[in-house]
């Protein structure tokens, strides 16, 4: 397994992390988690909300759960065994200790207030003795050690994100995500200040495979994992053996993982804009172009300390660049890399 930091967290997380929604049985939750963990997968989303499930949780947990990053949802209830939301502080709190008591376990590692999207319930979730307030309170006892919310709305994340400390943002990352603004405006910033990102639907419920030219699950994966700020990418499977499709990933030819050719399909790359494909590589001075050019763009809008600390690990700076031009001339995208490494260094490495 591929590992990375989760933004300020400070989790270490495979890159590949088990989405759950659709393991509707007991026993295959079980197999599959067991399954996950032996594969390397170590980041676990807990979104079930029937009492059996999270109860085949606990069991498929006994013996491993320190091996496991588990995140759980604050605000998920049920109503006649399907979904439902509850910004009800009171009613929050007991459902989460039923699930730590149903999971065999007193703490979760991210805590996630469960999808915020309208502009009014985000008003509800930030209200004084509101959930945002609720979550504070579980991470100062320890409850929670990592605070996040999740959603689909890219406005609304970084409204929250404007005036809280939570550290993790989950939101749909995906090939066939249409490629809106908003979305690189939240992946940058989050990039910007140290937030990590756990990218959901990276094969948009399974749209991605019912094309008439149908993608891989390894060219979606990687399109997400390429993505600002992503940690890991949420995928969710129904059995074991879409589990190990899935894994393959880490051992795909770099032809097989290749987005690229098919991104035009979905989303416009607007010309010289970088996609994070890494197809300018290699570079002879070994710099990481794209990571490079995803921390430039994170950096327009300011150069805090979570940035510093990504471009100070990267093994060579944008300024060992020696003008070769081999990376602008095999870009796809007709990105002038010489002019934003430049950029990079001068904002980065002052
Ligand atoms: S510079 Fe071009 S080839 Fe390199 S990652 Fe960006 S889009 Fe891809
Ligand atoms: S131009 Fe600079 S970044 Fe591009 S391949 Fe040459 S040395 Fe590397």
């Amino acid at each position: 397994m591929l590992h990375r930091r989760l933004g300020r967290t400070g989790l270490d997380v495979g890159v590949i992390g088990l989405g759950m929604e659709h393991l509707t049985s007991p026993d295959t939750l079980v197999e599959t988690v067991r399954a996950a963990v032996d594969g390397g997968v170590n980041y676990v989303d807990i979104m079930i909300w029937r009492p059996e499930l999270q109860e085949a949780l606990g069991v498929a947990l006994q013996g491993i759960r320190n091996r496991v990053l588990l995140a759980g949802h604050l605000g998920v209830a049920t109503h006649k065994g399907m979904y439902r939301k509850t910004r009800d502080p009171v009613e929050c709190r007991q459902l989460l200790q039923d699930l730590l008591a149903r999971l065999r376990t007193d703490y979760l590692d991210v805590l996630h207030i469960t999808y915020v999207d309208a502009a009014d319930d985000l008003d509800r979730v930030m209200a004084p003795s509101g959930v945002l307030e609720l979550a504070r309170r579980l991470k100062g006892d320890g409850v929670a050690r990592a605070l996040g919310m999740s959603g689909h709305s890219a406005t609304t994340a970084m409204r929250l994100l404007e005036s809280t400390d939570l550290d993790v943002v989950m939101q749909p990352v995906g090939l066939l995500d249409p490629s809106d603004a908003a979305k690189r405006e939240l992946l940058h910033l989050c990039s910007r200040r140290g937030i990590g990102v756990v990218a959901m639907k990276p094969f948009h419920g399974g749209e991605s495979f019912r094309l008439e030219e149908a993608l891989s699950p390894w060219q979606c994966i990687h399109y997400t994992l390429s993505q600002p700020a992503v940690g890991v990418a949420l995928c969710g499977v129904k059995s074991v053996i879409e589990l190990h499709q899935n894994l393959g990933y880490l051992d795909a030819a770099s032809e097989q993982v290749d987005f690229w050719p098919r991104l035009a399909e979905f989303q416009e790359p607007v010309r010289g804009t970088c996609v994070y494909c890494s197809h300018c590589l290699p570079c002879p001075v070994d710099i990481d172009i794209p990571t490079v050019l995803r921390l430039r763009a994170a950096a327009q809008d300011g150069v805090g300390d979570a940035l510093r600390t990504q471009y100070g690990a990267l093994g060579s700076p944008a300024s060992d660049c020696v003008e070769c031009g081999e990376c602008t001339e095999r870009c796809p995208f007709g990105v002038e890399v010489t002019e934003l490494l430049g950029d990079a260094a001068r904002l980065l490495e002052k």
